[in-house]
């Protein structure tokens, strides 16, 4: 199959027919530390009418920060959001959106919850009845609008957040992980429903942009899929989607376009290159990179599930077997992989030889491998050089949280250090002391 990667903005219409379009968009968040996280970086990205567009990406890649930009409920720091030519001001008039969480009122009933999705179009009570009760029909709800949230099921709430998107007809549909919350099958069914609603154009609906970290689901329902990458989120790829419909998820080419696209994931989060250099240079300006914010536990724990499948799986098949978000697994992957106990050729994840011997080693062995490891990463050695030269032999917490932001100015300081805590305590890199803030050079080092 040949899989057709095109730039971000879509091939087809004028700017003035662009329903939203995001051009050159960053986005910088501050942080509670006092430092600050670029979560998107010089993206652009266009949804033209009458396509449905999917964003696919690990959790933290700024799926949500771009959808919410686009759709002007957040502003970003650079770049410009234009909706049909013009300058977004505001919020987007054609635009509407269904969560992940439903965010249904408890307290109003189905039909009033619908009713919210109308607010401010000036229109008659016995007008917006009319509507909602045939939005409510659209959606396979006629018959429950008494009902509160309570008394439904996961599927059918969320088919009143699509009732209340869809009533106030918008052209664009904005979906965030919404069927994240529900079971297999209810969320299939759902999907389904939406291409329906979408593909039958009765409801005005023009375009749909949904947002996923599920390769199927933006198989299934996508024109395009616009595929992330994380620290900084930016526009890795953009693949077309020529699949004909209906769709079926068990059919030979759905798979392998699955396939393809698992492939361009992986080489975007499992880069077979080093991350780290595997030989430092003892020099203050070699290159310290961040570690990923997992336990060593969580490593271990994830190397025994590959030890107990005969030391390898494929990546989507061990994200499987956890029942994790993708983002969450390739960060555990990323901290196994730093430390030389796992390693991911192609989409494969398996354990290291040192990876096979850690898992037989005694405690002792376990952690003086694992320091052995983590000497050999920048932020480490930085961090005990600069115990080596603090005076007592000890640095304030504040003092270490600095040093790591003003190296790693882009990630978050405070939770880095903590993450370089907690691995360096665990091994007897350094010692810690909690009720002081205050991280001190090991007696014997
Ligand atoms: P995704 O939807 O892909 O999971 P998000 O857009 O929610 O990603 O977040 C991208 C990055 O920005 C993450 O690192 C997240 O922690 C950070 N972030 C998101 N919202 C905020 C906020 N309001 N304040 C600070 N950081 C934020």
């Amino acid at each position: 199959m040949t899989i057709k990667i095109i730039e971000p903005f879509s091939e087809t219409g004028s700017r003035a027919d662009l329903i939203a379009e995001a051009r050159n968009i960053s986005k910088t968040y501050a942080e509670e530390s006092g430092g600050a996280r670029m979560a998107l970086q010089d993206v652009s990205l266009a949804i033209s009418p009458n396509e449905v567009v999917c964003i696919l990406g690990p959790s933290g890649c700024g799926k949500s920060t771009l959808l919410r930009i686009l759709v002007g409920l957040i502003q970003p720091s650079a770049g410009t959001v234009f909706s049909h030519g013009r300058q977004l001001q505001g919020i987007h008039p054609g635009a509407s959106l269904v969560f992940q969480n439903f965010a249904l009122f408890p307290w109003l009933t189905v039909e009033d919850n619908v009713r919210v999705g109308l607010h401010g179009r000036g229109l008659s009570r016995a007008e917006e009845s009319d509507l909602i009760a045939t939005t409510l029909e659209k959606v396979g709800l006629g018959g429950v609008d008494r009902a509160f949230p309570k008394e439904l099921s996961g599927g059918m709430k969320q088919r009143v957040g699509l009732a209340r998107a869809l009533v106030g007809k918008p052209e664009l549909l904005c979906l965030d992980e919404p069927f994240s919350a529900l079971d297999v099958m209810t969320a299939e069914a759902l999907r389904s429903e939406v291409y329906r609603l979408w593909s039958e154009g009765k409801s005005g609906l023009s375009s749909v942009l949904l947002i996923t970290h599920l390769i199927e689901e933006a198989v299934f329902l996508s024109d395009r899929i616009v595929i992330m990458d994380a620290n900084p989120g930016r526009v890795r790829a953009v693949v077309s989607n020529d699949l004909g419909h209906p769709r079926e998820y068990r059919s030979r080419e759905f798979q392998d376009f699955v396939d393809h696209i698992h492939d361009i994931l992986t080489a975007v989060h499992l880069p077979d290159v080093p991350v780290e250099p595997r030989i430092p240079q003892a020099t203050t300006s070699e290159r310290i990179t961040a570690i990923p914010a997992v336990t060593l536990g969580q490593i271990t724990g994830m190397m025994e599930i590959l030890h107990d499948h005969g030391d390898e799986m494929d990546l989507f098949d061990l994200n499987e077997f956890v029942s994790q978000e993708l983002g969450q697994t390739l960060t555990v992957v990323k901290g196994g992989e730093l430390l030389g106990l796992i390693e991911t050729p192609g989409d494969l994840v398996k354990l290291t030889p040192e990876g096979k011997h850690f898992l037989q080693a005694s405690v002792a062995d376990r952690n003086e491998l694992l320091a052995s490891r983590m000497k050999g990463l920048g932020i480490f050695r930085m961090v005990l050089q600069m115990l080596d030269s603090a005076p007592e032999g000890s640095l304030e917490d504040e003092e270490v949280v600095a040093a790591v932001a003003a190296h790693l100015p882009r990630e978050p300081a405070k939770q880095l250090s903590d993450t370089v805590c907690d691995w360096g305590r665990t091994v007897e890199l350094f010692d810690y002391d909690a009720v002081r803030e205050v991280w001190s050079k090991k007696a014997h080092e």
